[in-house]
């Protein structure tokens, strides 16, 4: 059985408030929400991050980045904007190694970084 948290949820061995699933990905709300809108979207496949991406994963990703606009739509944040934020590896402060897409929104978000 996987260590990973992620995983976890893809496999329902733990709970999460899903958003959307299919065969592909999952989004479920993050458990800590950064905006009034904080969803994770993430390919039900494990990927530690970015960096292992290959030629196989372009389906899924350009999936997951079509989902997004339907996602945004089904809650509300289509029309008055959202930010999508892919951390990968120690210096973006990437906490779970399993590829993940934070879509945000919901009230206006800010600069890009703050330090
Ligand atoms: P990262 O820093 O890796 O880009 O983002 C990981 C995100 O996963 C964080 O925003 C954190 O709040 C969220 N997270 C960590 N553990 C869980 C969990 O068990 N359930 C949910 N729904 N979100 C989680
Ligand atoms: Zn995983």
């Amino acid at each position: 059985m996987s260590e990973c948290v992620f995983c976890k949820i893809v496999n329902k061995e733990i709970p999460a408030d899903i958003v959307y699933e299919d065969d592909l990905i999952l989004a479920f709300k993050d458990i800590a929400p950064q905006a009034k809108v904080h969803v994770l979207i993430i390919p039900k496949e494990h990927i530690p991050n970015n960096l292992y991406l290959e030629g196989r994963h372009k389906p899924v990703v350009g999936h997951i980045i079509l989902k997004v606009n339907e996602i945004a739509k089904q809650l509300g944040i289509a029309e008055t904007g959202f930010r999508l934020i892919v951390n990968s590896g120690k210096d973006s402060g990437q906490e779970v190694y399993h590829l993940h897409w934070h879509l945000l929104g919901g009230e206006p978000l800010g600069r890009l970084i703050c330090k």
